[in-house]
Parts: C-alpha cells; structure tokens; sequence
C-alpha cells in the first residue's frame, strides 16, 4: 500500500485543486503557503529523491522544469519566482516524494543562497 500523499493527490484518492497538469507532472498549491503564492510542482513519477532517478528520468525532470516559466501568466510569475527542492531531514524535507516549491508573488524576505 502506497502512502504517499503525492501519489494520493495524483489518483484523486485526496481531492485537490490541480492548477495545471500534464502528462509527466503537475501543479497545487501549497496547503501551508511560505510566500504569497505558493506552489508544488510534482512529477507523476514517485521518487523520494533526486538520487533515485536515472538519466532518463532527469530529463523528464528538466522538461517539467522548463514548463514552469511557460506557466508565467497562470502562476503570475511575471516578478519572478524562486524554486526549491528540499532533500532530506536536514533539508527540512517532509513529503518523501520528489517535489519542485515555486515561491512567487512577492519580494523573498529570506536570505539569497
Ligand atoms: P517539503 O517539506 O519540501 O517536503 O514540502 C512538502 C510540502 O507539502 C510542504 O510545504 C507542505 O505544506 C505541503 N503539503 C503537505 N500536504 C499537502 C497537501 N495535502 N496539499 C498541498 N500541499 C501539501
Ligand atoms: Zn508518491
């Protein structure tokens, strides 16, 4: 049995908003929001990790990334956005199912990385 609340979200066993989807991933938002707008982006495909995936798998990953400033309009991106991808514990990580933040919508209080 499969416990991730990704993959729940992805099969419609926890209903939610999808803001957008396609056939490799797609996009909530966050249920606890750190900026003023705040969204998942979230490959179909469960990995807990970056270091599960193989080549193929990291191109699949960047054509989902490159799809996101094509979303510029739905996302309201215009004034930029950061991205995150939180890896383990001391990342903060807590859905072990791979996962892109997209932070937007206002100026990024927290520091520059
Ligand atoms: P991370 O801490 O990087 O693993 O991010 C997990 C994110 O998932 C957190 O920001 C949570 O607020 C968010 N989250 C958890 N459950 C849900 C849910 N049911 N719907 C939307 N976002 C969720
Ligand atoms: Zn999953």
């Amino acid at each position: 049995m499969n416990d991730c609340i990704f993959c729940k979200i992805r099969d419609g066993v926890i209903p939610s908003e999808k803001v957008y989807e396609d056939e490799s991933m797609f996009i909530i938002r966050d249920i606890e929001p750190k900026a003023e707008r705040h969204f998942l982006m979230i490959p179909k495909r469960h990995f807990k990790l970056l270091s599960e995936m193989t080549e193929k798998d990291s191109v699949t990953l960047g054509k989902c990334l490159k799809k996101i400033p094509k979303l510029n309009d739905l996302l309201g991106l215009s004034g930029g956005y950061r991205l995150v991808i939180n890896q383990g514990d001391d990342a903060g990580q807590t859905v072990f199912h791979l996962h892109v933040h997209i932070l937007t919508g206002q100026k990024m209080d927290f520091p520059h990385l």
